[in-house]
């Protein structure tokens, strides 16, 4: 069974001081989770403030993005074995905020996803359509392209270290959030095409979370789809209640009781 995963991005949004009091009072909140999995990924500078603050909980540490190399002369940049050594297990990769804000190529995301990798890091890669790509009809062509050139030169054992979020660029901080069927229907996409891509095997293990507008209202229903399986949250994270809301409405699938 694919436990689901509750992952908060917290986007460009606090520093050590205003994270640390988030991450507490998550801490207090999720102390022991049933049914589902919890990692947040906090601004870089914040990292350390939070990893200290939750260690020893039940909640991972993941980061928004990293480069590709381990190191050199890339301004501005962190690396992935830095971001192990502060203690992260997971990173957000192709966010679409990355893509249309930095231009991001697929390229790139391909090779921090298999950077990512090398260093045991989780890489959680988003995909996901714009609001007139989906008015033309070409949703699958697009969550297909971003899938494929993502993965491009992934052995089947590092494509089953990976994690999958559908996110569509529309639902992002809009309010407006895809329905449940229109969710379904594109994990469910996604999964035939890792199943051809690597293998029926291989499909049923990998995680592919919902991100879009995901408040505690409306979790319960999109994370209810048999191929949806977890959320990741931005808005709704910054708020610890929502965000431990959202967890436990997670859970329910993962076997935990209902609320
Ligand atoms: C996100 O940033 O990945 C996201 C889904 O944001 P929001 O929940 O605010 O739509």
């Amino acid at each position: 069974m694919r436990v689901p995963l509750v992952v908060g991005n917290w986007k460009m949004h606090g520093g050590p001081r205003q994270a640390r009091e988030l991450a507490q009072s998550l801490r207090d909140g999720v102390k022991r989770p049933r049914g589902v999995e919890v990692v947040v990924c906090p601004p870089f500078t914040a990292l350390p403030a939070v990893a200290e603050t939750l260690a020893g909980s039940a909640i991972g540490l993941g980061a928004q993005n990293c480069h590709w190399e381990d190191s050199g002369a890339f301004t501005g940049e962190v690396s992935p074995p830095m971001l192990v050594e502060l203690g992260c297990r997971l990173v957000l990769l192709g966010h679409s905020e990355r893509r249309h804000v930095f231009h991001e190529t697929d390229d790139e995301i391909n090779r921090k996803v298999a950077a990512a990798l090398r260093h045991g890091l989780q890489p959680l890669l988003c995909v996901g359509e714009t609001g007139e790509e989906r008015r033309q009809g070409l949703t699958f062509t697009v969550v297909e392209g971003q899938l494929r050139a993502g993965w491009a030169g992934l052995s089947i054992e590092d494509m089953g270290r990976c994690t999958l979020a559908y996110e569509p660029v529309w639902a992002i901080g809009t309010g407006v959030n895809a329905t449940p069927a229109q969710a379904g229907e594109v994990h469910g996409y996604l999964r035939g095409l890792m199943s051809q891509i690597g293998s029926k095997d291989l499909a049923q293990t990998i995680r592919i979370l919902y991100g879009g507008s995901v408040k505690p209202e409306n979790a319960a229903d999109v994370t209810q789809e048999p191929d949806v399986d977890g959320v990741l949250v931005g808005g709704a994270s910054l708020q610890a209640q929502s965000f431990i809301a959202i967890a436990k409405k997670s859970a329910a699938k993962g076997g935990a009781p209902k609320e």
